[in-house]
């Protein structure tokens, strides 16, 4: 490594409670026993950092947040140093770093269903240091995925946005049978994720709902059969229509609006699923005869287990998924917040920090 502890780095960094984040320079971090310090070759930038910063004091204190933190939480790169005692990496290796953390040890984590860990409240760009830096320190073994061949400057998105949307289609897979229909609701990062895996796992007709018809354009381009361009109540009776009156086997809603979740679960078939995973608040308030799905599930979750992310990597590592990117440099990360604030970008947005 030739950054010694001295020398500086960028970080993109909230430096306050619902205050807007900024570019700082700090100290490069010299890894402790069992830490890893990884040069950060890009980092995706996700909604829930817009929510970061509406965030006030009292909510983040209780999740155990500190303040300052570095942002970023998709990220991925190279091995710089490692800490005494650290085993099965080397220096260069390329490494993408799990979005979420996890205590490895608890009850929730034990199972594999480390995204329930109670310690993982607080992650790497929630509420402690993440990969919006040029150098990101981190602690766990086991949050570092090896890439192998895969390019580390594109990879963080599919440890959050993919890993996301893996866990939503992994759960929904009982209920999706050849022949049937899956939808995903909004096909945006996660939506278009979710599409590449229902096409790659199932044998079912995948169709893509959008209010934006570039986005319907893309989910087609990564394997939709179909795409329905708004979402209200006409989407009820035209996934009806495709799905020759019966319903879907699943719908994925990547929004979560009071008019999402109200077509979706409406637009299950008896015995098949509903998935809220879009963070938009609405709320499902339906009877339980008459207003959910026959025999269905409705289920809803936050984030993504270890297991997921390395099972998306290697799905990208096979070829199997597109992870369409548009990459920024350091210098417009506010200009990448507020295209993706107002829905323009085209796949997902990467800060580049190796350039
Ligand atoms: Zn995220
Ligand atoms: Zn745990």
């Amino acid at each position: 490594m030739t950054t010694g502890p001295t020398d500086s780095m960028r970080a993109y960094r909230m430096t306050g409670w619902a205050t807007p984040p900024r570019a700082v320079q700090l100290a490069v971090p010299t890894p402790g026993p069992g830490q890893v310090l990884v040069r950060v070759a890009g980092c995706g930038l996700c909604r829930s950092d817009l929510a970061m910063r509406q965030i006030p004091r009292a909510v983040g204190e209780q999740l155990g947040w500190a303040m300052p933190y570095t942002l970023g939480h998709e990220a991925a790169g190279w091995i710089a140093a490692l800490g005494a005692g650290v085993t099965g990496l080397a220096e260069g290796d390329a490494v993408a770093l799990t979005a979420a953390a996890s205590c490895g040890t608890c009850w929730h984590c034990l199972r594999g269903l480390d995204n329930s860990c109670p310690r993982g409240l607080a992650g790497r760009g929630y509420g402690r240091d993440g990969g919006l830096a040029d150098y990101v320190l981190v602690g766990e073994r086991r949050s570092l995925l090896k890439l192998g061949q895969l390019e580390p400057r594109q990879a963080g998105p599919l440890t959050d946005a993919g890993a996301t949307a893996y866990h939503a289609v992994r759960r929904a897979l009982a209920r999706v049978v050849p022949g049937g229909t899956a939808v995903v609701l909004g096909a945006g990062g996660l939506g278009a994720f979710a599409v590449q895996f229902l096409r790659v796992l199932t044998g079912a007709r995948v169709v893509a709902v959008d209010t934006n018809p570039q986005r319907l354009q893309y989910a087609k381009s990564v394997g939709a059969h179909e795409g329905l361009l708004g979402v209200g109540e006409s989407t009820v009776e035209e996934l009806r229509g495709v799905t020759g009156g019966r319903g879907a086997d699943a719908v994925l809603d990547f929004v979560g609006t009071d008019v999402t979740i109200a077509a979706g679960v409406a637009s299950v078939r008896p015995g098949g699923a509903f998935a809220l995973i879009g963070s938009a608040g609405g709320r499902l308030n339906k009877a339980w005869y008459g207003g959910l799905p026959r025999d269905g599930e409705v289920y809803t979750f936050q984030g993504a287990t270890v297991a997921d992310a390395q099972e998306v990597i290697a799905l990208a590592a096979a070829g199997l998924i597109r992870n369409e990117v548009e990459e920024f440099p350091f210098d417009r990360i506010d200009d990448a917040y507020a295209r993706l604030a107002a829905g323009t970008l085209s796949g997902r947005a990467v800060v580049v920090l190796d350039a």
